[in-house]
């Protein structure tokens, strides 16, 4: 069949890499000019099914509404984007009750585990390289307090599937020395060995250029301006560039999907949430820190891709916008520092890249994936936090679900109309 797949960052470049798999015609369709242009240009970086957890836990919950307009903090909510939120803001709190939001975990953790192993499948067929390291992940802890919250909830993953192992700062500094300077001001860390790394730009550019191979036509600075619609179908996607037919679209452009959605009378809840990263050129460098780390109190996680360091983290609720603010750039810095403090001055001097960009959020924390309501409309979308590690397991239950074959996890948690 025609395909065409809307956004080329990871979610929509690994699903016309499965329905190219299946054998279809995909033409994959991508604004910038290279594919993973915006938010999968520069993330974490970590692969990591142990993080699922939606931000809207009723603990975290109250957290956020003590940090709205706080420039400082992990989380900013700019009191200016608060009237556009109301019905976001809304779902996002019906979602914070411990059952739903242990329901949502359980959606992603699913999801996650089985994207990790789609990982090896997707390995074996491109021999793709995209700095890519199965170190497992440290999540590390500032107090006894913290350390036992984590505790309660990776016992809940460990049910799912999850190992981890408790170490104590000993432990960690044996596994990782360049935390030694600040071992007397932490209480241990929780190490997830199944989590992984990479670097997810390489990635989807590297199997971009597979598909290419396989037959995918990809369609770069192209802009899909809008889809028209005949009665229950998508009659023509509709680019700068002219009109493409197919006989199915998949909407996978990220945060941008609400408004191509709008104009066919769809309503999409997902919003944009801005995260920054900085980009460290570590050669030459001492000591930098050569197993992934998660600061869980600052929202900060700091991953080695290759020669490079890479530190990223921030929530902003700011729309649209991603503009790079110096200051939030210096709140990276500084996290940083507070994690290296004898490296600090070196790191902060040292040539990097900044970036900023937005998280596709759903109010449960859960992607959409599947049926949209038209009859050759699907979407596959809204992957928040987690995309990365999703890409693998949304482009294949996608592209299951298109082939009307049954998908390896129940399809109803990740339904648009859930
Ligand atoms: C700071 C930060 C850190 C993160 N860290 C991690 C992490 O460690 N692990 C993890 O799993 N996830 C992480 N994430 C989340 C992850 O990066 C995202 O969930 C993922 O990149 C979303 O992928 P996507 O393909 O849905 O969206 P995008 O990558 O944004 O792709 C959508 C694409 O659609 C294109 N597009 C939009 N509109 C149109 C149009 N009209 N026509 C043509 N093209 C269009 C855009 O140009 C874009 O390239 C992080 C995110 C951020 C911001």
């Amino acid at each position: 069949m025609r395909i065409v797949v809307i956004g080329g960052g990871v979610i929509g470049t690994t699903t016309a890499y499965w329905l190219a798999r299946d054998g279809h015609a995909v033409t994959l369709i991508e604004r910038g000019h290279e594919l993973a242009a915006e938010g999968s240009f520069a993330n974490g970086g970590m692969l990591h099914a142990s993080h699922g957890e939606p931000w809207n836990s009723p603990q975290a919950v109250r957290q956020f509404l003590a940090w709205i307009g706080r420039e400082d903090s992990p989380l900013l909510l700019r009191p200016s984007r608060l009237p556009h939120l109301a019905r976001w803001g809304l779902a996002f709190l019906r979602n914070s009750t411990l059952r739903r939001h242990r329901a949502a975990t359980h959606a992603n953790t699913r999801l996650a585990r089985y994207s990790l192993s789609l990982m090896a499948d997707i390995q074996a067929d491109t021999g793709l390289a995209y700095d890519a390291a199965q170190t497992g992940i440290a999540k590390l802890f500032w107090t006894p307090g913290e350390l036992a919250a984590a505790m309660r909830e990776s016992e809940l993953l460990q049910e799912l599937g999850i190992p981890y192992l408790r170490w104590s700062t000993d432990e960690l500094i044996a596994r990782e020395p360049a935390l030694g300077p600040i071992a007397h001001r932490l209480a241990g860390a929780l190490y997830y060995p199944d989590d992984r790394t990479g670097d997810a730009c390489l990635f989807t550019r590297g199997l971009g250029e597979h598909c290419r191979r396989r037959g995918v036509t990809v369609l770069t600075g192209t802009v899909v301006r809008r889809l028209e619609r005949r009665g229950r179908r998508i009659a023509a996607v509709v680019t700068d560039a002219g009109e493409l037919e197919a006989e199915h679209v998949v909407l996978a452009n990220g945060p941008e999907a609400p408004w191509l959605a709008r104009s066919l009378g769809l309503r999409l809840p997902i919003e944009p949430v801005k995260g920054y990263s900085i980009t460290i050129d570590g050669r030459g460098l001492d000591g930098l820190p050569r197993l992934p780390l998660i600061d869980d109190r600052h929202k900060v996680v700091a991953t080695p891709l290759g020669q490079r360091l890479r530190v990223a983290g921030t929530a902003e609720f700011a729309g649209h916008d991603t503009a790079i603010r110096p200051r939030r750039i210096q709140l990276l810095l500084t996290q940083l520092g507070a994690l290296l403090p004898q490296q600090a001055a070196m790191l902060a001097a040292a040539p990097r890249r900044d970036w900023a960009c937005l998280r596709p959020m759903t109010p449960d924390g859960v992607p959409v994936i599947g049926a949209s309501g038209l009859d050759n409309l699907w979407l596959n979308v809204g992957a928040g936090h987690m995309g990365w590690t999703f890409a693998a397991g949304m482009g294949r239950m996608l592209a299951d679900l298109l082939a009307g074959r049954p998908t390896a996890l129940p399809p109803e948690p990740y339904r648009a109309d859930r």
